[in-house]
């Protein structure tokens, strides 16, 4: 039997913090440096960790092709809305903390050579909550992806509607709808990927609309809790629910990626989907 010694720290986990991360899911001590080389997924289990919105452009766009679009957008406080703290010092802590002017940017780039309209949410921003500045930010790029007759694409990573905004943060939901209505009825085609977590208000608006929609292994995504969903039906729910691999093989998701392969995959997707040109551009 090994002895326990309450309070002893071996010598590894005595390391500065930094340099080590732990998986969460096979409890392996991974070195940072070599987690950015398997792009931030376990190189023992296959854990996903979440990603931050400027390494997942940086992985999935051809370098130094990204070109930001309406990163002045900044919220504001219509409620004077006060939980703990007020709701303009919590939008402060998380800018100071990210150093991201909210839970979403915008712009153009690249994969592969193929330019797209793309959005990317970063969950370590208020959880990654829509407000009124995701919402404009998604209905934008959706606006400039037709304006361009350019694919979207949108990485999703959120807890859902940020309830410092209230009905406003709500309202976000018909308004990314209906700009992605209006990309559909032009053909241009919009590609949904699905980190962990997408859930709520952003998995029951634009997350969940695209003419394809993928999600990276083992991510939550779901509307309402997994407690909620058995409160509500009065049963326990099955192993696996709301989990990607669940919602697979429910038909609901296109596709499982890893990381490791979507970069290439939504190239080969994008090649497929390649809006035709408009047939005034097509005579011309
Ligand atoms: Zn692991």
């Amino acid at each position: 039997m090994p002895v326990k010694f309450p309070g002893f720290r071996s010598r590894r986990d005595a390391l500065p913090e930094r340099l080590w991360t732990r998986c969460p899911s096979c409890s392996e001590q991974l070195f940072n440096k070599a987690l950015e080389k398997t792009l931030h997924v376990c190189p023992s289990c296959g854990h996903h960790f979440r990603l931050g919105s400027a390494d997942r452009l940086a992985q999935l766009l051809d370098p130094a092709t990204f070109e930001e679009r309406d990163a002045g957008l900044s919220s504001q406080d219509p409620l004077g809305f006060v939980d703990q703290k007020p709701y303009p010092d919590r939008v402060a802590a998380a800018k100071l903390a990210t150093g991201l002017p909210d839970a979403a940017v915008w712009g153009f780039g690249a994969i592969e050579g193929q330019r797209v309209a793309i959005v990317v949410m970063d969950f370590g921003f208020m959880g990654g909550s829509m407000g009124a500045v995701v919402g404009e930010k998604v209905a934008r790029a959706a606006e400039g992806a037709l304006a361009a007759r350019v694919p979207l694409v949108i990485v999703s990573a959120s807890g859902g509607a940020r309830m410092q905004e209230g009905t406003l943060a709500l309202m976000q939901l018909a308004k990314t709808m209906a700009a992605l209505e209006r990309l559909r009825a032009a053909h241009v085609p919009y590609v949904s990927v699905m980190s962990d977590p997408t859930t709520g208000g952003v998995f029951a608006s634009y997350a969940a609309m695209g003419d394809v929609n993928l999600a990276e292994p083992n991510a939550l995504i779901g509307f309402a809790g997994a407690r909620v969903g058995a409160g509500t039906i009065g049963q326990e729910l099955p192993p696996g629910f709301q989990r990607s691999e669940f919602l697979f093989h429910h038909g609901f998701l296109d596709r499982v990626v890893a990381r490791a392969d979507l970069r290439r995959e939504l190239a080969a997707l994008l090649r497929y989907l390649a809006p035709r040109p408009t047939p005034e551009a097509a005579r011309g």
